[in-house]
C-alpha cells in the first residue's frame, strides 16, 4: 500500500514539474515574441519630499502585458529576462522610455501646480540588473539615451539591488563609477536585505541608499525595528549617502521616518505608480486620465 502511495506521489510530482516546465517554456516564448512587438510599458512611482509632498523625481517601473494573462509583474519576468539574455533589449527599451519622459517633466516646474512642486525638475531613477551592467557598451547605450532625449546626467538616477553590488563587485562596480563620473546617480536598492560590512558600503560606487520596503513596513509597530532604522539613518548621513525609503503606506509610518531624519520616501501612501501621461498630471495635481480599474481583491468603495 504504501508502495503505491509513494508512486501516485511521485505521479503527481512528475505531473507537477512536467507542467512547471512547460509554463516555464510558455513564459519564455511570450516574453521573446513580446521583445519584438514590444508589449511593455514603463509606470513612475512618485518619490517624495515626505515633508512636503513634492514630488523630487519618480522611480520608473516595466509592466509587461500578456496577450493572455494581462499584465504579468516585474517580479515575475526580470528573472527570466536576465536567464534569457533578453533583459539587454528590454533594458534598454525601459531606459529610453524612462529618459524620454522624464524630458517631458521637466515643463512642468514653470506651470501653477496644486501639487508643491520641489525646487528643481523631477529626476528619474531607472532599475538596473546585473545582465545590463555586464553588456559591453552598457555606459554608451546610457549616455546616447540621454543625447537623444536632451536630459541632462544630473537628472537621471540608476538603481542596484545591494545583492548584486556585493556579488559582481569588480565589473560592476566600474561601470558604476564610469557612470557616476559621467554625472549620474547611483542608488543601492532593495538596502538592507543583502549583507553589506560597513567597510564595503564606504567604498560602494553609490550616492543614494533605498532603504527596503521590509524596514519601513514594521517600523510602527516595532520599536527595535526603529531603532536599526535610526542607526541605519545615521549611517548613510556619516557616509554622505542620501535615504530613500521605500513603500510608505501610512501616516503613522511617514512621520516616524521624518521623526527619525529620512526626508524622502515613496509608497502607496503618496502615490501608486503611475502611466506615463498621468505622471505628469500628478505633477500638475491632476486627477488621472482615466483611472485604471482596482487592482484584484481590492474591495468597492
Ligand atoms: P523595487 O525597485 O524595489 O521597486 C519597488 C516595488 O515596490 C515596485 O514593485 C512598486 O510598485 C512597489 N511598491 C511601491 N510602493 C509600495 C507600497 O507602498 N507598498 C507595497 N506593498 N509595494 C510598493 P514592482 O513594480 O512590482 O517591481 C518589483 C521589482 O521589479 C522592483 O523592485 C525592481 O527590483 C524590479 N523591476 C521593476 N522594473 C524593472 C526594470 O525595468 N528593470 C529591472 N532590472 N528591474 C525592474
Ligand atoms: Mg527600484
Ligand atoms: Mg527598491
Ligand atoms: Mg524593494
Amino acid at each position: 500500500v504504501a508502495k503505491g502511495a509513494g508512486k501516485g506521489r511521485w505521479c503527481r510530482y512528475q505531473s507537477e514539474l512536467h507542467t512547471a516546465i512547460v509554463e516555464r517554456l510558455e513564459l519564455r516564448a511570450a516574453l521573446t515574441e513580446a521583445v519584438q512587438k514590444l508589449s511593455f510599458s514603463v509606470e513612475y512611482q512618485p518619490i517624495v519630499d515626505m515633508r512636503t509632498g513634492a514630488a523630487v523625481g519618480f522611480e520608473a517601473l516595466a509592466r509587461w502585458h500578456h496577450p493572455a494573462r494581462g499584465p504579468v509583474p516585474p517580479d515575475q519576468f526580470i528573472g527570466l529576462a536576465e536567464e534569457t539574455g533578453l533583459i539587454e533589449p528590454i533594458g534598454s527599451w525601459v531606459l529610453r522610455q524612462a529618459v524620454e519622459a522624464a524630458a517631458r517633466w521637466h515643463t512642468v516646474r514653470h506651470e501653477a501646480t496644486a501639487v508643491p512642486v520641489a525646487t528643481g525638475t523631477p529626476y528619474v531613477s531607472i532599475n538596473v540588473s546585473a545582465r545590463q551592467l555586464r553588456t559591453p557598451g552598457f555606459v554608451g547605450t546610457v549616455r546616447a539615451a540621454l543625447e537623444a532625449a536632451d536630459v541632462p546626467p544630473s537628472r537621471v538616477m540608476l538603481e542596484i539591488t545591494e545583492s548584486l553590488l556585493l556579488r559582481d563587485q569588480e565589473p560592476v562596480w566600474t561601470e558604476l563609477a564610469e557612470l557616476r563620473t559621467l554625472g549620474l546617480r547611483v542608488a543601492i536598492d532593495d538596502f538592507g536585505t543583502g549583507f553589506s560590512s560597513l567597510s564595503y558600503l564606504q567604498q560602494m560606487p553609490a550616492d543614494v541608499l533605498k532603504l527596503d520596503r521590509s524596514f519601513t513596513e514594521t517600523i510602527a509597530s516595532s520599536r527595535r525595528q526603529r531603532l536599526l532604522v535610526e542607526g541605519i539613518i545615521r549611517l548613510a548621513g556619516t557616509l554622505g549617502l542620501e535615504i530613500i525609503a521605500e513603500g510608505i503606506e501610512t501616516e503613522a509610518v511617514r512621520t516616524i521616518l521624518l521623526d527619525l531624519g529620512c526626508a524622502s520616501g515613496q509608497g502607496y501612501l503618496f502615490s501608486r505608480p503611475l502611466r506615463d501621461p498621468d505622471a505628469l498630471r500628478w505633477l500638475h495635481g491632476d486627477p488621472p486620465a482615466d483611472p485604471p480599474p482596482p487592482p484584484a481583491g481590492t474591495p468597492p468603495r
